[in-house]
């Protein structure tokens, strides 16, 4: 027998409450029973997202609310600041550029954060500028950015700050409102507890200004119809019923916990998986700019990284995720984000460590679970 564990970016493990919210028979959702809980799912929403804007939501995946941010604000031939620092960063720049969008690429070495000054330079040397497109968690990476320093370089412009939040919301703090973000784009495979299938896109004032003058073309994902449908309580096509009833419950556990708590224990799974790394002599990927939701780590020279990960999933049942992109090989990516616990990070590396020894990686046994263990006493 072969159990399964879940320590991936993307999806990640779902509660019990969320499964049996799954299960249950389908209702129809032009009914006031549905509306009471688009109404909750819209509410619980703004408290995730820690604003009073609106927050919509699409039955996509994240990247489908990737797209409905880039082309309900802007034209074609507009010029927007795209931040590339990972595979999900370039991604800003290929929706942009199959829409006919200029962008000026900020390039930031992979596992290194964006500098706000280098946002900030950036946009005064160009006063065209309409949005910045960044990534508050650049999950082929590990990195999280300061997004705080970044809403206040953007704030007092003529341009929108565009943040990917797809990993990340729910799991550390990100407020939307209080740091100036005009557009979040979420999905609900990964801080939210929920299987994929729903994307999320707040906007600002700031924003909605915006997108009077865009001229992309648009239709299933047009934020006007999508505000439209929103003021009686509804949606323009038919919604992910399922999944937004399941949205309910995970915002009701995610309650129950309060934000604050969440962050601090995404903060701590993060700290204990950081040190077993240490302790196990693997390198971390990004060390000045470590996110609480995703450890990066360099394989150990001379080792198979896909074999690695592939023995882990296939021999084990502990599935973590490698390297994307110029990384393929080179990387751990080992997820504490959702609905994860201490004991999963403690399996995860337990894991680790039996397949590096049969790899024939020097190590202390045991030292990786000791450490995270340390952490986890404090
Ligand atoms: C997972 C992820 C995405 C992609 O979302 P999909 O749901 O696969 O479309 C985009 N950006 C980041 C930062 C992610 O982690």
């Amino acid at each position: 027998m072969k159990k399964n564990y879940l320590l991936t970016p993307g999806p990640t493990p779902l509660p019990a409450e969320v499964c049996e919210a799954l299960a249950r028979p389908i209702i129809h959702h032009r009914t006031p029973q549905f509306q009471a809980i688009l109404k909750e799912a819209h509410e619980g929403l703004k408290y995730v997202y820690q604003t009073t804007s609106n927050v919509f939501i699409l039955a996509s995946s994240g990247t489908g609310a990737m797209e409905t941010a880039v082309i309900n604000f802007l034209s074609p031939g507009d010029t927007v600041i795209t931040v590339e620092g990972g595979k999900f960063g370039e991604r800003w720049t290929e929706i942009c550029l199959a829409y006919g969008i200029n962008c000026e690429v900020l390039k930031v070495e992979w596992g290194k954060a964006v500098d706000p000054k280098d946002i900030e330079k950036q946009l005064k040397s160009n006063p065209k500028i309409k949005a910045v497109f960044t990534t508050l968690c650049e999950t082929s990476t590990g990195v999280v950015v300061d997004m705080q320093a970044i809403g206040a370089a953007v704030k007092d412009t003529s341009a929108i700050l565009v943040v990917d939040a797809i990993s990340g919301l729910g799991a550390i703090d990100l407020k939307t409102d209080a740091w100036n973000c005009d557009v979040v784009v979420s999905g609900s495979q990964k801080g939210l507890m929920l299987p994929p299938g729903l994307g999320f896109i707040s906007v600002s004032p700031k924003a909605w200004k915006l997108s009077e003058t865009s001229k992309c073309p648009k239709y299933y994902f047009s934020l006007k119809a999508a505000q439209k449908a929103y003021e009686s309580t509804d949606t323009p096509w038919t919604p992910a019923i399922g999944l937004i009833i399941a949205l309910n419950d995970a915002i009701k556990l995610m309650k129950q916990d309060g934000l604050e708590n969440i962050f601090k224990r995404h903060n701590k799974m993060a700290d204990a998986t950081r040190a077993a790394m240490k302790a196990l002599g693997l390198e971390l990927f990004s060390p000045t700019a470590a996110s609480d939701v995703v450890t990066a780590a360099k394989v150990p020279a001379g080792l198979d990284g896909e074999k690695l990960v592939k023995t882990m999933r296939d021999i084990h049942g502990v599935t973590i995720a490698g390297g994307q992109s110029e990384m393929k090989g080179k990387l751990i990516r080992i997820a504490h984000m959702g609905y994860i616990g201490e004991f999963d990070i403690i399996l995860g590396i337990s894991c680790l460590e039996k397949v590096l020894a049969q790899m024939g990686y020097k190590f202390q046994m045991g030292a990786g679970v000791k450490a995270a263990e340390e952490v986890f006493l404090k």
